[in-house]
């Protein structure tokens, strides 16, 4: 995907302009999935219109970190 597209479905992302640590609960890694009915993330990402961009971009990433698409990651792993 060019930086054009990437550019494209960021754009229309629920995600966009909210609290980044949600998105990277790193001191709390294992948590969001433990509670991810709870979590914020979740919810934004359940509704987001780009999940599936989203999901393809991240999978696109060597160790990504975060949540993506309602998924946490950790060392480009998902948490489980
Ligand atoms: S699926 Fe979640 S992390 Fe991905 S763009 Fe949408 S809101 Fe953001």
């Amino acid at each position: 995907m060019g930086a054009e597209g990437r550019g494209t479905w960021l754009e229309r992302a629920a995600c966009r302009g909210t609290d980044i640590e949600i998105w990277f609960p790193v001191h709390k890694t294992g948590v969001l999935h433990k509670y991810r009915e709870q979590s914020p993330a979740i919810e934004l990402c359940a509704a987001c219109p780009v999940w599936a961009e989203c999901r393809a971009y991240a999978r696109t990433i060597p160790l990504v970190e975060g949540v993506w698409a309602g998924v946490e990651y950790k060392r480009g792993k998902p948490v489980a």
